[in-house]
């Protein structure tokens, strides 16, 4: 086991109903720190840079748009085995198909506004973290 960091992302939908506070919940609740965050309205731009390895799927130019369609909430989540542990906490991408305890299955919509966003594996993590933020932004 090791300390991981992970890019964790409450989406559009989620600040919309005000309930930023209420995920993070869940994320402290279960032991991760969040050591970086910031607010964003994030460009097309920046969103289509984010999920450049959706492009090809059908669902890309509707993902896009959502994710800029309000204010997000971009962060950095500490902890043991990081990665994983904020997927098991987010849930499966349909919140229909979540398990009970995890935030989609609380608080997600449907499958495109499914509240969280968080990285899948240490590599993308990097990749996603450095998106974001810079080195002395995340203070652990
Ligand atoms: P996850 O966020 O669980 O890692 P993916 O990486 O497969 O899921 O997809 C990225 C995001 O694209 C999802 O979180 C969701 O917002 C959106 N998405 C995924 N599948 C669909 C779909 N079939 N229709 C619309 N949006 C989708
Ligand atoms: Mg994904």
């Amino acid at each position: 086991m090791a300390v991981e960091r992970t890019l964790s992302i409450i989406k559009p939908d989620a600040t919309a109903r005000n309930i930023t506070g209420k995920i993070n919940t869940f994320f402290e609740d279960a032991g991760l720190k969040i050591v970086a965050q910031r607010r964003v309205r994030l460009t097309r731009e920046q969103a289509e840079g984010f999920y450049a390895v959706h492009k090809e799927r059908a669902f890309f130019d509707e993902l896009c748009e959502y994710m800029c369609s309000g204010p997000a909430v971009v962060q950095v989540l500490e902890g043991e085995s990081a990665i994983a542990k904020n997927r098991e906490i987010m849930g499966a991408t349909n919140p229909a198909n979540a398990d009970e305890g995890t935030i989609r299955k609380a608080l997600g919509q449907n499958v495109q506004e499914n509240s969280v966003h968080g990285s899948d594996s240490p590599e993308n993590a990097a990749i996603e973290i450095s998106y974001f933020f810079s080195t002395c932004e995340v203070v652990g």
